[in-house]
């Protein structure tokens, strides 16, 4: 392979590589959509949740009510046959009695009405957590499926490109000499960028400063050359050297 052929192989890799890191940047954004959508989907079943426990709430604290009101019922009935008894008590000692009856029971009603006060204040409260939450539950449901629609979208757009960079790179795959693909897939199987310029002797893949040796072996091969700390492929772009390199092959 002369200096020439090597130029346009590297072109040729280097174009390779930018589909495939096109294509590899598309793949990680297909990967990325489904664990969107599931975090939101999560997040929603959360809230469900939340309301359903609201809901067993509610429908507990109604029950308590029910039963205090008709605890509240049977108080009131006592009383009022304790007051019965009061009028119609014959001697001071069945009227203290009865009195102490009455007394009693209004203690009990007052806890009674206290313990009742506080359930409707769960009730109103419970109701309205109820109605906050599912205002809510109905906004990130929507934005889930107007989130969900617009993905299907982007994914079909996404393959599509890949379906036009898979062509593209078949095409270009038939200009390449086979070692030299070869190579460039086993290293891109460990690092997505395998194939790299040289810039003023530092290799652009690790930033390391290439041996001196290397180096002119990299300025007068016409082989394609690795850096040593890296393995990537390496090449030089420094004109000025190049140029001069080239002119003096000749
Ligand atoms: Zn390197």
């Amino acid at each position: 392979m002369d200096v020439d052929s090597l130029k346009s192989e590297i072109q040729h890799l280097e174009k390779l590589q930018e589909i495939d890191l096109e294509i590899f940047e598309i793949d990680k954004k297909l990967r990325e959509i489904p664990d969107i959508l599931s975090a939101l989907k999560n997040k929603i079943e959360e809230l469900h949740e939340q309301i359903e426990q609201d809901k067993t709430t509610y429908k507990e604290a109604e029950r308590w009510q029910k039963e205090h009101e008709r605890a509240i019922e049977m108080q009131k009935d006592l009383l009022a046959k304790s007051k019965a008894k009061l009028a119609g008590s014959r001697n001071e000692r069945e009227a203290n009695a009865a009195q102490r009856e009455i007394d009693t029971i209004k203690r009990a009603l007052n806890e009674r009405e206290e313990e009742a006060i506080h359930i409707m204040e769960v009730i109103e409260q419970t109701t309205e957590s109820i109605r906050q939450k599912d205002e809510r539950y109905q906004a990130l449901q929507s934005e889930f499926e107007g989130m969900e629609q617009e993905s299907r979208k982007k994914a079909s757009g996404m393959e599509d490109s890949k379906v036009r960079l898979g062509d593209e790179r078949k095409q270009l795959l038939k200009t390449i000499n086979h070692r030299n693909l070869d190579l460039y897939e086993k290293i891109r199987m460990r690092k997505p960028r395998a194939i790299v310029p040289a810039i003023k002797g530092i290799c652009q893949g690790c930033h390391m400063m290439l041996p001196p040796q290397t180096y002119n072996i990299l300025l007068r091969s016409d082989r394609l050359s690795q850096c040593p700390n890296c393995h990537r492929i390496v090449y030089c772009t420094d004109k000025e050297i190049c140029s001069m390199d080239g002119s003096g092959a000749k």
